[in-house]
């Protein structure tokens, strides 16, 4: 698959940032064209959703993944998602060209391992409470297998702060950057957990250095199965990608082509 053979830096962002997202949607097929078109490099999906209620909707599983194939064969794009077990890791390594491990998962060190071990790049989302050094310790699980491709993920922490879901940690890009040579990739839609706070934040990132941003993406919030709140628009992704690209700009990245 294009890109993925070469150094962790040019899984997400070819060379540097060049703001060109790596896209999450649920479970919407649609999405992948919609993102594409506007320049997106790499599409997420969940078959395996970690929710904080057991009651709520927690992905397609196997079938997911079949519509993550699905969608991959149609776009091009390669896919991002997340491995919650290692009894699913299989299966999800069939499909993924990058295996994501959630929040709720960095300190599950069994499973690190395991991921380290397939050799698939892997994204690696920092827990809730976890000091940066956690997740630097986390992914030396992973590259210590001789999986050198990893990406880190700022996805919000958090804080004394209920105004919104978390406190995106926009502190921590210069920081892993000084203390890693691993890309830093920010994941604004599950920090704020709103769809008005996610631009802003995506620029802020893109800004202090990102190497990437994940963003959720859907045709119809309205109409998500979970997280419609914090997905913008499928129409507003295009002039969305744009201004993150401008903002790239200014910490002296390329940008992107493509959007
Ligand atoms: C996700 O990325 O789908 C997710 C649930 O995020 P996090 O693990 O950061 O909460
Ligand atoms: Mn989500």
């Amino acid at each position: 698959m294009r890109g993925l053979n070469a150094p962790p830096r040019s899984i997400v962002a070819p060379a540097s940032l060049t703001a060109r997202a790596v896209v999450s949607v649920c479970s919407r097929l649609s999405t992948a064209d919609v993102v594409k078109e506007a320049g997106a490099t790499m599409f997420r999906g969940g078959a395996y959703k970690p929710r904080t209620s057991p009651y709520e909707f927690s992905g397609l599983g196997q079938e997911g993944l079949r519509l993550l194939a699905e969608a991959k064969e149609r776009t091009g794009l390669p896919v991002v998602t997340e491995c919650m077990d290692v009894r699913d890791l299989p299966a999800v390594a069939e499909v993924a060209d990058v295996i994501q491990i959630g929040a709720r998962n960095m300190q599950n060190y069994t499973l690190l391992s395991e991921v380290g071990r397939t050799g698939i790049p892997t994204l690696l989302k920092r827990g809730l409470s976890s000091r940066l050094e956690e997740l630097l310790m986390a992914a030396e699980y992973i590259l210590k297998e001789g999986n050198e491709r990893v990406l880190l993920c700022e996805r919000g922490i958090r804080t004394f702060e209920t105004a919104y879901r978390f406190t995106l940690d926009l502190t921590a890009i210069p920081v892993l950057k000084e203390l890693s040579h691993l890309p830093v990739i920010v994941d604004p839609s599950h920090a704020a957990g709103r769809r008005d706070l996610v631009e802003p934040l995506s620029l802020a990132a893109a800004a202090a250095g990102a190497d990437g941003i994940i963003v959720e993406v859907h045709p119809q919030p309205e109409e998500a199965i979970c997280d419609g709140p914090q997905q913008i628009r499928g129409s507003d992704f295009a002039e969305y990608a744009a201004k993150v690209e401008q903002a790239a700009a200014l910490a002296g990245k390329s940008l992107g082509a493509a959007v």
